[in-house]
C-alpha cells in the first residue's frame, strides 16, 4: 500500500504560504529563498515597525522600501494556475461520473 501522501498534495503545500495558510497571491521570493505572498509580507511589515521579519525566524529583516522590489516567483504563480485548472477539472469529472451511474 502507498501512502495517503499524493503528488497533488506535496504540490499543495510547496504553493501554500505559511502567513495566510492559501495558495501564493502575487508570491515573492526573499534573501532567504522563502517565498511568501506579498500582501502578507507587507501585513506583517505594517505591524512590525514597518520591518518584516522571516516568520521562520533566519534572520531575514526587510524594510517597507525593500518589499516592492522584492523578486516575483513566476514558477510558484504557475503552480498555484495550474492547480486552479486541475480542482475545475476534477470537479467537472467527479459530475460526470456520477450522472453516469445514474
Ligand atoms: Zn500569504
Ligand atoms: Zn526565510
Amino acid at each position: 500500500m502507498a501512502t495517503n501522501i499524493s503528488t497533488e498534495q506535496i504540490i499543495d503545500e510547496l504553493v501554500t504560504c505559511t502567513i495566510c495558510f492559501e495558495h501564493f497571491d502575487d508570491p515573492r521570493v526573499l534573501p532567504c529563498s522563502h517565498t511568501y505572498c506579498l500582501k502578507c509580507i507587507r501585513g506583517v511589515a505594517a505591524r512590525n515597525n514597518s520591518q518584516f521579519e522571516c516568520p521562520l525566524r533566519d534572520g531575514t529583516i526587510l524594510t517597507t522600501e525593500q518589499i516592492p522590489t522584492l523578486p516575483f516567483n513566476r514558477i510558484a504563480l504557475h503552480i498555484v494556475e495550474e492547480l486552479k485548472k486541475c480542482k475545475f477539472h476534477f470537479i467537472f469529472n467527479s459530475l460526470y461520473d456520477s450522472s453516469d451511474f445514474i
